[in-house]
């Protein structure tokens, strides 16, 4: 059979060994690196991505030494007795045919910890602690570790290293003028402050011999003041190369810069350019990454560009059999990472093991198997959102013969509203996934079909398990003028099916509110193309100024537009740790206006009346054509009583076991969760 995707499948020699395909698993911290204890789920973690496929794997970062921690106490190799261990890790992926660099990295200011230090005593935005500058000897020390842990690499059995100059950790922070203040022989000049890394990678090369992978995450564009300038990164490509870097990764942005640079509303591919110029002017193999997804998009960046290999590190979480599947000519069933950030980084962020909303799987591997049933049952799905797909999906692989109800002529429930909502169009790819597997695994699918109890109960032989994801329905606060005809639901403004005025006020300001406040101060739909999410967010090309920086031009927006909620201080504390400032930047530069601290008075023909304070002292009224409700929801248990008068103990899950925390993370372990033990 022809190779649906050519390059992208294509192996990739580097002399003194080949990678069987281009892909790379990125590296992603997921918390098990942290615990000695966790080594063998690591392992797993890392062997059923390696089965998949995968040509190169990234491990997460470890620290050379203490003062480059992430966290205290977080993951390091310093010693021999650290490197046997990971022989567990490097074991399983060569036994099941890949290749694994172990990732290098020296948080340096982002260190959360007090040992911190850094090219320059400047503390960093989004860290408390003060980093030391380091002395002279200092940095010789630090060159020292890393050469260290390369070498305790390689005799752990990594088939090499990759050293962590990007996003802003201490490579970086000696890179950009911004903080590295430095006047002796690590700062001053580009060229002095070039100095770290290409010492680095220069005594590495020697301590390890020339068979040993060493990759470099390269900062291509810092999009930070004072960041890199652009004959600066090139010098840095070349210097690393020269120094015996055997492939350059792609890293964008600091963590501190206020340009989003993985989340959704990042158009696919956004920085290929950046890397593709970058490979102009080396000889070594440059790598692709962030906001690249599927094989057709690879195999187009690797046909028109000179980067030769694509990096992808949630991609691989959310689908450990990617790989196998573009072999295969199945893209159409990869579980497509949608970029939301919430089960992986949002976790990794409070210290909890990182997974995926779409594959409640990763990083547990060993604890949530979906072994074949030896006593297939029949199972009856209420509700084909998250929690009902992933429970019929999950139920249906294991060989149980599963039914799924569906009162919509659709399926996807709160994703199906999701994916209108600009930026998070991807959502409709976790559809169609879903849609693949439920016709792969013969699930019976039953749209615009409401079912009832007699529907669940009255044939011979029954169900053996019946399970209601059935959902929510929005709520409804009980205000004054709540059934005026100027107030919506959020599905009739998200959907279209009632239109919004030009003057719209949107009662709630959780997770939903922002969603349409989003989408009604929005013009353009679908996505913003490269160019006007570039304007949107200042970002500029790294060849024409410093940092990468330019003055942000938001669009004007489409409506005028009052988010409010009762609870007091600022708005959008709940979004999630990684994507909530991208949210709440972009609602900003929309001019939204914000309103806490609000009491609900009446809604009629002039507007929404609201009051603040506790005695109602302060009154305003908002001349809104349009009242949005994002209230918060209600839990769907219609059937639930029937069901148990009956005698069918159903299970409940999603938004209909709980609506307080809607949430499509929870939804699908629960419906995978349920699966596993049907
Ligand atoms: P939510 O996040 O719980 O927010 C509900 C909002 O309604 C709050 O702002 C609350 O604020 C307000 N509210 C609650 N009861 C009310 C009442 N009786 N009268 C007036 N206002 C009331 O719920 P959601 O926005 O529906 O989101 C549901 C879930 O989906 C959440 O778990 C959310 O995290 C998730 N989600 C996340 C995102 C994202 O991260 N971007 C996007 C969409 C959905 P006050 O009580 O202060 O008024
Ligand atoms: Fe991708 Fe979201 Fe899964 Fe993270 S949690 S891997 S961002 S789908």
């Amino acid at each position: 059979m022809l190779s649906p995707y050519p390059n992208l499948l294509s192996p990739l020699d580097l002399g003194f060994t080949t990678l069987r395909n281009r892909v790379v698993m990125g590296s992603m911290h997921t918390g098990l690196e942290d615990r000695a204890g966790h080594i063998d789920r690591l392992a797993e973690y890392f062997a059923e991505r390696a089965r998949g496929g995968v040509g190169l794997i990234v491990t997460g970062g470890y620290a050379p030494n203490r003062t480059g921690w992430l966290l205290p106490f977080a993951a390091e190799l310093t010693t021999s007795a650290q490197a046997r261990r990971h022989r567990r890790v490097t074991g399983a992926v060569h036994d099941a045919g890949g290749k694994i660099l172990l990732q290098i990295l020296h948080a340096g200011r982002y260190a959360f910890h007090p040992l911190s230090v850094s090219a320059s005593s400047i503390k960093a935005p989004i860290n408390p602690f003060r980093p030391r500058a380091l002395s002279n000897r200092g940095v010789e020390g630090t060159i020292d570790d890393f050469v260290r842990c390369a070498r305790l690499a390689r005799e752990a059995g990594y088939d090499g290293v990759e050293i962590m100059g990007s996003e802003g950790y201490l490579v970086n922070q000696f890179l950009a003028p911004r903080t590295n203040k430095r006047t002796d022989r690590w700062g001053g000049t580009p060229a002095h402050r070039r100095r770290f890394p290409v010492e680095i990678v220069r005594r590495t090369r020697a301590a390890v011999g020339p068979d040993f992978i060493i990759s470099y995450r390269m900062s291509m564009a810092d999009y930070v003041e004072d960041g890199q300038s652009w004959d600066e990164t090139v010098a840095l490509a070349t210097e690393v190369e020269a120094a015996g870097v055997t492939i350059i990764n792609s890293g964008f942005g600091w963590h501190e810069a206020r340009v989003p640079t993985i989340v959704t509303s990042v158009p696919n591919s956004a920085f290929v350019d950046i890397s593709d110029t970058v490979a102009q002017h080396v000889g070594i193999p440059v790598v692709a990454s962030n906001r690249i997804n599927m094989p057709e998009a690879a195999e187009q960046i690797l046909a028109d560009t000179r980067v030769q290999l694509i990096s992808m590190a949630r991609p691989l979480l959310s689908d450990p059999e990617w790989v196998r599947k573009a072999q295969s000519d199945r893209a159409h069933e990869i579980n497509t990472c949608i970029a939301c950030n919430q089960a992986c980084l949002d976790h990794v962020f409070v210290k909890k093991t990182a997974t995926c909303l779409l594959n409640p799987r990763a990083a547990r591997e060993t604890q949530l198997v979906l072994s074949p049933t030896r006593h297939a049952r029949s199972v009856a799905v209420v509700g084909a959102g998250p929690a009902g797909l992933a429970a019929a999906v999950s139920a249906a692989q294991r060989g149980h013969r599963v039914t799924l109800f569906e009162a919509n002529d659709f399926i996807g429930g709160q994703f199906d509203m999701a994916r209108r909502i600009p930026g998070k169009e991807e959502f409709s790819e976790t559809i169609r996934y879903f849609a693949a597997m439920l016709a792969k695994h013969g699930v019976e699918v039953r749209l615009g079909t409401r079912a009832t109890a007699d529907e669940l109960t009255g044939h011979d032989p029954g169900y053996d398990a019946v399970i209601l994801a059935t959902g929510v329905a929005p709520r409804m606060p009980s205000i004054p003028g709540i059934d005026h005809p100027k107030v919506l639901t959020y599905a009739e403004a998200i959907t279209g099916a009632k239109p919004v005025g030009k003057k719209v006020a949107v009662i709630g300001a959780g997770g939903i509110g922002f969603d349409v406040g989003e989408l009604l101060a929005t013009e353009h739909s679908p996505t913003l193309d490269l160019k006007d999410w570039k304007t949107e967010w200042g970002v500029a090309d790294p060849q024409e100024a410093r940092g990468a920086l330019t003055t942000p031009r938001p669009a004007p927006p489409a409506r005028e537009i009052y988010l409010l909620q009762r609870s007091k201080g600022p708005q959008g504390k709940r979004l999630g740790k990684t994507t909530g400032w991208v949210h709440r930047a972009s609602l900003r530069a929309k001019g939204v206006h914000q309103l806490s601290g609000v009491n609900y008075e009446r809604i009629d023909d002039e507007g929404l009346h609201i009051s603040f304070g506790s005695k109602r002292e302060r009154r305003q009224m908002l001349p809104v054509d349009t009242v949005v409700v994002c209230a918060g929801q209600e839990p769907v248990r219609d059937l639930e009583d029937e069901l148990r008068r009956r005698g069918v103990d159903p299970h409940i899950i999603g938004g209909a076991a709980l609506a307080a925390e809607l949430d499509a993370k929870r939804a699908i372990r629960e419906g995978t969760e349920l699966a596993a033990r049907l």
